[in-house]
């Protein structure tokens, strides 16, 4: 039998949850950045601009949300460029349309002590957390280790991908992984620019209807992946221990593992793969990669 990371019956749902608009440093209006998206055919988007609170009920649909958000971030660590930047999504609808300044309450200084504090002050005030382009920040692994209580981190991000090539962060979050964090993967535009930095990297969620509640309820569940390109349509682990993936066709499907090394699969119009776990993997997550290099990514599957 198999078990899927998926919920078994829903629709897909692309989305960006990472922009900026006018509001913060984007060059586009509010309405105009939701319009190019919806044009675009996606779902939903977050307009997160930087420490401001913002919701657009207005905006919203029964084919679109635009989900309230905002972007927050400390200071630089003292003597260099490493700092935090979360995503965060409030969890709970709003009904009003909010655009609030953000009162850095934490010290700003950038110690561990402030990051784990803008953490916990977002939990508080009911947002989802996603740490965003960590490479980027040049957030260092050990410090990345003693945070905890978020929901996911960019394993891509257009932005930073376009203009200084720290966009791409697998490395990190393997590091992660390995030493037992649990979180989901997201990809993301961070848009700031307008069309060069837009539709480069999103998320698709399974959830059974597009309201805000089933969506953040499916986004916590890990109903989604991230994709630069390529689709994904199933990913899941049998009783035989077989981790499988369905997806557009590819030119390599890679199974990523701790420990052992994982598997590779490369070929021609792969649009599925499969690999026996060992018995000893930590967890297992997908990156399957199209002929132009665009990867989608699972989310890991926890195993221990
Ligand atoms: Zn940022
Ligand atoms: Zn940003």
């Amino acid at each position: 039998m198999k078990h899927s990371a998926f919920i078994s019956e829903g629709q897909w749902y692309k989305g960006n949850l990472h922009s900026h608009t006018t509001c913060s440093d984007g060059i586009m209006t509010p309405e105009a950045c939701i319009q190019a998206y919806k044009e675009k055919g996606y779902s939903f988007l977050a307009l997160t601009d930087h420490n401001l609170f913002t919701a657009y009920p207005d905006a919203c649909s029964k084919d679109f949300l635009v989900l309230p958000a905002t972007e927050r971030n400390t200071s630089c660590f003292p003597g260099s460029y490493e700092q935090i930047h979360v995503v965060g999504l409030k969890k709970q609808d709003i009904r009003d349309k909010i655009s609030q300044p953000l009162s850095l309450t934490f010290t700003e200084e950038g110690t561990e002590k402030d990051w784990q504090a803008l953490l916990d002050e977002m939990h508080a005030a009911g947002q989802l957390s996603i740490i965003a382009h960590p490479v980027w920040t040049r957030m260092s692994i050990e410090k990345l280790l003693t945070l905890k209580d978020y929901l996911g981190i960019e394993i891509y991000n257009t932005t930073c991908d376009r203009t200084s090539y720290t966009g791409k962060s697998d490395y990190i979050i393997d590091c992660c992984l390995r030493k037992g964090k649990k979180f989901f993967l997201f990809a993301t535009d961070d848009c700031h620019e307008g069309e060069p930095d837009m539709f480069g990297g999103w998320i698709t969620v399974k959830a059974p209807v597009l309201t805000h509640a089933d969506l953040m309820e499916h986004i916590c569940k890990g109903s989604f992946y991230a994709s630069t390109g390529p689709e994904i349509y199933d990913f899941g682990i049998d009783d035989d221990q077989v981790v499988y993936v369905e997806c557009s066709p590819c030119v390599s499907v890679n199974f990523i593992t701790y420990e052992k090394r994982g598997h590779s699969i490369v070929g021609k119009n792969l649009t599925s793969g499969s690999f026996h776990l060992s018995g000893t993997e930590t967890f297992v997550r997908c990156e399957c990669v199209d002929a132009g290099g665009k990867i989608a990514y699972t989310n890991p599957i926890f195993l221990k």
